[in-house]
């Protein structure tokens, strides 16, 4: 596993990898939930690549770039038994140079739910993944359920912009009581902890009202608030009851859609949300 920081030491070792090349972008401080995607990548690619970097530009002023977790050393224990070719770390200065000045902006889909409460913050990620996309030009792209916006909107730019490369969206890896893994997980105190399971037991009672016939929105997104109502330490920021593509608002679910919701346990916003499938 190498392991390289500058941009001209990636493009030299990008040149050695034998393709399919996958590629998976994370901000590290890894979980399994990065780990299964490193490992579907590993299953479908000759090569793997993983980048590291804690992308300054999609946090807002107000949000947690200072303090989120960072343990380079740490992830890289957990990627060499994976077998990953490549990491790379590159450096905020050479991502964003003094005088920089370019920006990927995708349009509608990134205006509802994580775009309305995080002004800016797709745009950060859409300009830095597809930095990161020029640099590693991989055949496929792992990205996680759990970001369900971010994959939608990366599939969008990478259909605008003609990137030659598969998205490919794994599945949400949980906690055995149900939370969703997340670097942000060791903001939680225990007793935040113990809360936070509430994210998944509201998506789940909206799930099963789904299952038993419930088709409209309003009262999917109803059962949700009830349930995150039912837990004082959660601040409710959204719930969503979705069309899977567009991200829009329904009001009565006929195809794929979308659940998810942003709750504050404390000081820590954390995101879940579960697809409704036809
Ligand atoms: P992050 O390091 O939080 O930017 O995440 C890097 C990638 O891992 C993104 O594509 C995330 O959607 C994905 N990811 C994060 N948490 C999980 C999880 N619990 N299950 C599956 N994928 C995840």
């Amino acid at each position: 596993m190498k392991v390289v920081t500058s941009l001209q030491e990636m493009f030299a070792e990008r040149r050695m990898l034998t393709e399919p090349v996958g590629f998976v972008p994370t901000m590290g401080y890894l979980h399994e939930g990065h780990l299964s995607l490193v490992r579907r990548a590993k299953q479908e690619c000759r090569s793997v690549v993983v980048s590291i970097f804690v992308n300054p530009t999609q946090f807002g002023p107000q949000e947690d770039l200072a303090r989120y977790p960072r343990d380079l050393e740490r992830d890289l224990r957990l990627l060499a038994p994976l077998e990953v070719d490549l990491v790379w770390t590159p450096t905020v200065d050479e991502m964003y140079p003094p005088g920089y000045q370019t920006w990927v902006t995708v349009e509608e889909v990134t205006r509802p739910l994580e775009g309305a409460m995080r002004p800016g913050h797709f745009r950060g990620v859409t300009t830095i993944v597809s930095k990161l996309f020029n640099a590693v030009q991989p055949q496929r792209a792992y990205f996680g359920q759990k970001d369900a916006q971010q994959a939608a909107v990366i599939r969008q730019m990478t259909r605008d912009l003609n990137y030659p490369i598969e998205i490919v969206v794994c599945p949400t890896v949980r906690e055995a009581d149900g939370l969703a893994m997340s670097s942000r997980n060791v903001y939680l105190s225990p007793t935040e902890r113990q809360a936070a399971t509430v994210l998944y037991r509201a998506l789940r009672a909206a799930e099963q009202a789904y299952q038993a016939g419930e088709r409209n929105a309003e009262r999917l997104r109803a059962v949700m608030r009830q349930v995150l109502e039912s837990e004082p330490l959660a601040r409710v920021q959204y719930v969503s009851c979705a069309d899977f593509d567009t991200l829009q608002e329904l009001d009565e679910v006929r195809g794929k859609a979308l659940l998810s919701m942003a709750v504050f346990i404390g000081n820590t916003r954390l995101i879940d949300n579960i697809v409704l499938e036809p």
